[in-house]
């Protein structure tokens, strides 16, 4: 390894790999699709170039045109990643790396009371240890600041410095990544995304694992209006910083709905309708290669949401259905729909397409011999063929 690092741009950021590195012989696959991703995702911040070495992808900006602040922000929501450090690489030699310290930090050091440095050095043959080099630089930086304390347990400042491959980074601490695993490596599943607050948050949490996201929507006009289906597209597009790039399906619903209040007892309306709607995700998801359904289902929280009501809604399609909430108190999906951002969205007024046709008094124990019998009057087939038939893909477009 070369000792002379050109630092043609010493501002870059880190990201170290979550569990990626669990990932035995399967690890290169992973690596390589997170790296496409961050690739993409950060197109629209400048020209960076992009490579990993030993369980770190460094992204480094080409030119002074790039957004770094923007680019950094960005990195924060690309699943697959624990920490995320904006750094300044300088040669691999204590008084370049005092040097950087004191410019890069230069802030930092200039307005807090307390510090330590610590070092880490994956380059072995650096010829310090890293309590040496620790020493060396914090020395250099209590010269250049007398009044400067340092302290080793309780810190304000903790000057990080990294002893890597190619080059030295100084940095004062990474923030969490978004953890997980990369989009798109697990394979894809349809989300049926209404514009409530649990679906935003169940299609996020299976993201998450690294399963890329077809979102459908059932949209049942007039009875709901344009507003809510731009609702639920304005949801689709805050959840694009996290899944990547998203396309809706949105599925016209009011027909089947008029013809289950018109033949069906009312008692069924709910559970018959999440039984089409189920049906129709399927079909999307074998029309896209996709091998699960999510939904933001939650135990209990609902008539519909009993486990006899869950076993009558699956019951009529062969894909596993993930529920990632379901064990969840409502406070935490809330906590969680905040901190991804779709919560203030998902609480704007609209009407949903299951307030419709309420029955007022909903089967909370359904057994499916019942439900088959109430839908019989329906002719299934060609009702979600016609509504398959006449679904609108929507591509969401970039924020901004
Ligand atoms: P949410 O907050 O996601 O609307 P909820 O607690 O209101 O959920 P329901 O309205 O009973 O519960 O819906 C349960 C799940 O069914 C939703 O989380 C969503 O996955 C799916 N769903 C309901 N309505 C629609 C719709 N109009 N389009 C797509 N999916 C829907
Ligand atoms: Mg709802």
């Amino acid at each position: 390894m070369t000792n002379h690092y050109t630092v043609a741009a010493p501002d870059i950021i880190l990201l170290k790999l979550g569990e990626l590195i669990l990932k035995g012989l399967n690890r290169r696959f992973f690596e390589d699709r997170l790296k496409s991703n961050v690739a993409r995702r950060l197109r629209e911040y400048g020209s960076f170039k992009i490579y990993s070495i030993q369980s770190i992808i460094y992204v480094e900006p080409q030119n002074g045109d790039c957004d770094m602040a923007g680019a950094y922000e960005a990195c924060k929501k690309i699943f697959g990643i624990i920490t995320v450090s904006r750094a300044a690489a300088c040669e691999k030699d204590k008084d370049a790396i005092l040097a950087a310290a004191l410019k890069y930090l230069g802030g930092e050091l200039s307005s807090t009371a307390s510090f330590k440095v610590e070092s880490k050095r994956s380059d072995k043959s650096f010829p310090m240890t890293s309590i040496q080099l620790s020493q060396y630089v914090g020395g250099g930086i209590h010269d250049a600041y007398p009044g400067l304390k340092v302290d080793v347990h309780n810190p304000e400042l903790v000057v990080n410095i990294e002893v890597r491959d190619l080059a030295a980074y100084v940095h004062a601490g990474g923030e969490p990544g978004a953890g997980g695993l990369p989009a798109g490596s697990c394979g894809g599943a349809v989300s049926l995304l209404s514009g409530g607050i649990d679906s935003p948050v169940s299609t996020y949490m299976i993201a998450r694992r690294g399963v890329s996201i077809v979102p459908v929507h059932f949209f049942s006009f007039p009875y709901t209006s344009e507003q809510a289906k731009e609702k639920v597209l304005e949801l689709a597009r805050l959840l694009q910083d996290w899944c990547g790039r998203l396309t809706v399906h949105v599925v016209p619903f009011t027909r089947i709905q008029e013809e289950i209040r018109d033949k069906c007892p009312e008692d069924f309306f709910t559970l018959i309708m999440r039984r089409f709607m189920m049906r129709i995700a399927e079909a999307i998801a074998l029309q896209n290669g996709c091998k699960a359904l999510v939904t933001g289902e939650n135990l209990g929280q609902v008539a519909s949401q009993t486990m006899e009501a869950l076993h009558v809604t699956e019951s009529c399609v062969s894909l596993p259905v993930l529920r990632p909430l379901i064990g969840m108190d409502k406070s935490e999906i809330i906590d969680l729909a905040r901190r991804i951002g779709t919560f203030d969205t998902s609480v704007l007024p609209y009407e949903d397409c299951c307030t419709v046709f309420t029955p007022r008094h909903p089967k909370t124990k359904p057994r499916l011999e019942e439900v088959l019998a109430a839908e019989a009057p329906l002719n299934a087939e060609a009702l979600i063929e016609e509504a398959l038939a006449n679904t609108e893909r929507i591509k969401i477009a970039r924020r901004g």
